[in-house]
């Protein structure tokens, strides 16, 4: 049992954050970085690691990799922790898959992973450019596992039959934290839907299912290990624990840096209830080294 000292963010409230030395991260820089900027901006594409702000992307886009965000930049709802702009999106941009395909293609990426913001307002959700999108990716890049982290589409089982339809390699939601924090960080989203989704896609579906949650919202210690459990009991295979980090000052503050030892307590804690694969560190986001349970 380690001895759990809390590292308090000495600012509470908006202030700025100062972080601690172990989330220390490499510069953006170099020919990996560069081509891969190349490609998002050739195809006109955007990605997460740069919409919200990733802490890893000099590291991801080094090696050549990237998570491309779908179904533009716009998404319908405005969760606390996220930077991705938040509003009322226009249109559909139909040619994405093929560009985002092609994107894949070009820069050799052997793990695919394909996000979105939420389009709520859409009646699937979005679901179908998923499923075309996890199409083109395989015809263009056959060797290519891909991998989706999907939006929660309100829980409607036609939209995650879409998505199930394409038969990606893993199937992706977060939880993102605890069942007590839902309302404060994630409002138009809730816990049990999330469940659900995850729940429904490993038992209906019958795909590799990952799913993801931050901390350093203000969870306690035994809320981390009964989510834990909920995950274990859904049979979740790849489950990512990562320290918030508050993108800009009118977003929720960090409450607390949990250290690199007690990631690693997290981690054990994880695979004690049976959960396969548990990535688990400050940096680690559901994204990052994807591949990683497959080597
Ligand atoms: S961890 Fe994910 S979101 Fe962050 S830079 Fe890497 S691929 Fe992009």
């Amino acid at each position: 049992m380690i001895e759990r000292k809390p590292f308090e963010s000495p600012a509470f409230g908006g202030l700025p954050q100062r972080k601690p030395p172990w989330l220390k991260v490499r510069l953006p820089s170099g020919e990996g970085y560069a081509a891969t900027l190349r490609v998002a901006r050739g195809r006109k594409l955007h990605t997460v690691c740069e919409e919200a702000r990733c802490p890893n992307i000099g590291e991801c886009w080094g090696r050549k990799t990237a998570t491309f965000m779908i179904l533009g930049d716009v998404c319908t709802r405005s969760c606390g922790f996220c930077a991705v702009k938040s509003g009322r999106p226009s249109g559909l941009d139909l040619d994405e898959p093929r560009r985002t395909a092609e994107a894949v293609r070009d820069l050799g990426i052997r793990h695919a992973v394909i996000t979105s913001v939420n389009r709520d307002e859409l009646p699937d959700g979005g679901a179908g450019i998923f499923a075309e999108t996890v199409r083109r990716i395989r015809e263009l890049s056959p060797g290519t596992r891909v991998e989706i982290l999907v939006p929660d589409f309100l829980g409607k089982r036609e939209a995650l039959a879409k998505v199930w339809g394409a038969r990606p390699d893993i199937f992706g939601h977060n939880v993102e934290c605890v069942a007590r924090l839902q309302r404060a960080v994630r409002s138009a989203a809730n816990y049990t839907r999330s469940l659900t989704v995850l729940e429904e896609t490993k038992k209906v579906g019958g795909m590799l299912v990952k799913t993801g949650l931050q901390v350093g919202h203000g969870e306690a210690w035994e809320e981390i290990l009964a989510l834990m459990d909920d995950v274990a009991r859904i049979g979740v295979d790849i489950f990512t624990i990562g320290q918030y980090l508050q993108p800009t000052r009118e977003h929720l503050p960090v409450r607390r840096w949990y250290t690199p030892e007690e990631f690693a307590a997290l981690r054990q804690e994880a695979l004690k209830r049976g959960i396969p694969h548990c990535m688990s560190g400050a940096l680690v986001r559901s994204s990052y080294r994807a591949e990683q349970p497959f080597e």
